[in-house]
């Protein structure tokens, strides 16, 4: 009896350990459901929304960090304009 539920409790452990880690939180909505419906941290409902991913805003990011340091580098050039003409 001691042995069934030690092994008993054994596969639940495992079984939950398991169904923790295909759980997901969506980076939109923060919605918390199996992994199998996410795509790139995207739930589904956000998906259907056509929220982009992570891969997609990591991207974003950097393409706003170029424009930033391109748009320092251009008012830098203006400034040394105005000093130098
Ligand atoms: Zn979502």
């Amino acid at each position: 009896m001691t042995q069934d539920s030690t092994v008993g409790e054994l596969l639940f452990k495992t079984l939950s350990a398991m169904e923790d880690e295909r759980r997901e939180d969506c980076i939109h909505c923060g919605e918390n459901w199996y992994s199998i419906h996410y795509r790139d941290g995207v739930c589904h409902s956000c998906q259907q929304k056509h929220l982009p991913g992570r891969a997609e805003l990591a991207r974003r990011k950097r393409h706003i960090q170029v424009m930033y340091g391109l748009g320092i580098v251009g008012l830098l050039f203006l400034i040394a304009l105005r000093i130098f003409s």
